[in-house]
């Protein structure tokens, strides 16, 4: 089945965030870090307690953000620019994930719960500037994150997608289920091996290095 699965495929949508590049350079994390003294600076309450909001908005909404601004109100604009003000040094170009993610024929679209100020910093510390069409970003859908319907919808309906011919890297998989039920290609990318969504993922690869070089290697199989 592998060498036919992308054959017709034009649109690659590639989360960002421990996708993109390996959890182990510690940039999640930052962000991660930074969320929790959002809050607690904001609702002046102890780390601890901070932490415990910010992991239940992420887990009931999907994102940390969408819970502070139903429930607290928060201005979006100022947690996303507290969040991301860290530090890229950890990040290396990558002239070979360029290539591999350019022999893709067809518009790659980065597809972020992030904005599209941070992507753009991320792109270019990595080296990808340039090589997506465009940034679907936490923006354009009205601050609505992965993993809900509203994102997706919207996603499809800004680019007139066929999901049919779409392929969609992601390091979550539960961001991947509404895209899998629509007809989608997903590809989870994780050094896991168990996932409790495993009916919605199509391939599973520990990189997106990885996922790339199969896909590669299947496009050029000639029949
Ligand atoms: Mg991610």
């Amino acid at each position: 089945m592998l060498n036919n699965s992308f054959k017709n495929k034009n649109i690659w949508l590639f989360d960002l965030d421990n996708t993109l590049y390996s959890p182990k350079t510690g940039i999640f994390s930052q962000i991660d870090f930074r969320m929790k003294k959002f809050i607690s600076n904001k609702l002046k309450i102890s780390e601890n307690e901070a932490f415990n909001i910010q992991k239940k908005f992420y887990k009931k909404y999907g994102s940390t953000l969408f819970g502070l601004m139903r429930n607290f109100n928060c201005d979006p604009e100022e947690f996303l620019r507290f969040v991301h003000d860290i530090d890229f040094r950890n990040l290396k170009k990558s002239d070979s994930l360029r290539k591999k993610i350019n022999f893709l024929s067809g518009k790659k679209i980065l597809y972020t719960n992030g904005d599209a100020d941070y992507a753009k910093k991320l792109l270019n510390a990595l080296g990808l500037d340039g090589v997506f069409y465009d940034i679907f970003d936490i923006r354009k859908t009205n601050y609505i994150p992965k993993p809900m319907k509203q994102s997706f919808e919207k996603l499809v309906s800004l680019y007139d997608l066929k999901t049919s011919e779409v392929v969609y890297f992601d390091d979550l998989d539960k961001n991947l289920k509404t895209a899998f039920l629509n007809g989608v290609t997903t590809i989870h990318i994780s050094e896991e091996n168990e996932s409790s969504y495993k009916m919605y993922i199509d391939f599973r690869f520990k990189t997106i290095i990885n996922a790339l070089d199969m896909i590669i290697k299947s496009l050029k199989i000639k029949e």
